[in-house]
């Protein structure tokens, strides 16, 4: 069966899930997507690029942006980024508070809203210019210029933002946020505003398919070894107190976002980007979990 006939499989199939959650309510921002959006894209790492419904169109990212962050910083810093920042999977809500407080200030691991703050807190100690970084290089490994900060989310962002706004600030009290609290805070929510599509982020997340090898290039983006790791946190920790669900139902390391988009990747293989805005009471796409379960059984690929 070619990947064409697979997606549109999956479209008949997931239809009884829509209606079942709940759009992102805690920015004004994000409530107004329609919920009944569908897209799903996949690029091999070969080239080739398979979508199907609304995978052309540019929703918000959020926590997905936490994967090319990440990756930008641990291939700078390498393993001694785990000095700030741990790796094991939390089991709490990606905004919990609760474990940062035994845990002296250092985030459990990098996708919990804790530590993307702390990677973001680096980003800025690095880079003159760490919005422009990150926006140039998402542009360069989906291939499109036209992706950006979508400034409404960026506004109301900031001005709900009281939770992540108190991470920041209890880890500076630990002094593992070296920058100012509000720089931190306006990276971080640029980060989580950006506006991809399901064909931009299948594309971007090839790296991690293809063990650190950009294919549209052969630019080298990590090593063999660190793609490996960070496939392994995405598998661990990527969904936070459903990760194992995650694992358990689709059986490949990936990231979820609260716009409704899921990315995952089969390495060696292919990435895939999925985007349907109903969350579950854990912030994760319902749809969007339901289609990519749907195609690991249907492919027969998952890392298992
Ligand atoms: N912007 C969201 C937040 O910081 C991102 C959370 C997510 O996508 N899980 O709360």
């Amino acid at each position: 069966m070619t990947y064409r006939k697979i997606l549109e499989e999956i479209f008949t199939e997931v239809q009884p899930y829509f209606g079942k959650g709940k759009v992102a309510d805690y920015i004004p921002a994000l409530e107004r997507i329609d919920p009944k959006k569908f897209g799903i894209a996949i690029a091999t790492v070969e080239g080739e690029c398979f979508h199907f419904g609304d995978a052309q169109e540019a929703f918000s990212i959020q926590s997905i942006s936490k994967v090319f962050t990440l990756s930008l910083v641990f291939r700078k810093h390498g393993d001694a980024l785990w000095k700030r920042v741990g790796i094991e999977p939390s089991g709490t809500s990606f905004n919990s508070l609760v474990q940062l407080e035994y845990e002296k200030g250092i985030p459990r691991n990098p996708f919990i809203n804790a530590g993307a703050l702390v990677i973001t807190d680096i980003l800025i100690s690095d880079e003159k210019d760490p919005k422009a970084y990150v926006l140039n290089f998402l542009k360069t490994i989906s291939r499109n210029d036209y992706i950006h900060y979508d400034q409404v989310v960026v506004d109301s962002e900031k001005a709900h933002g009281y939770r992540n706004a108190s991470l920041v600030n209890f880890m500076k009290s630990h002094q593992n946020i070296v920058n100012n609290v509000d720089d931190v805070l306006d990276v971080y929510f640029h980060h989580c505003s950006i506006a991809m599509s399901c064909i931009d982020l299948a594309k971007a997340m090839l790296y991690f398919s293809n063990h650190g090898i950009l294919p549209s290039s052969g630019e080298r983006l990590l090593t063999v070894s660190q793609a490996k790791r960070l496939n392994a946190v995405m598998m661990t920790c990527g969904f936070y107190d459903e990760a194992g669900e995650f694992a358990f139902r689709v059986g490949l390391p990936g990231k979820s976002g609260v716009g409704g988009g899921i990315v995952a990747v089969i390495p060696g293989k292919l990435s895939v980007a999925v985007w349907s805005p109903e969350l579950n009471p854990k912030g994760n796409s319902i749809v969007g979990m339901k289609a990519l379960e749907l195609f690991t059984t249907k492919t027969g690929m998952s890392i298992f």
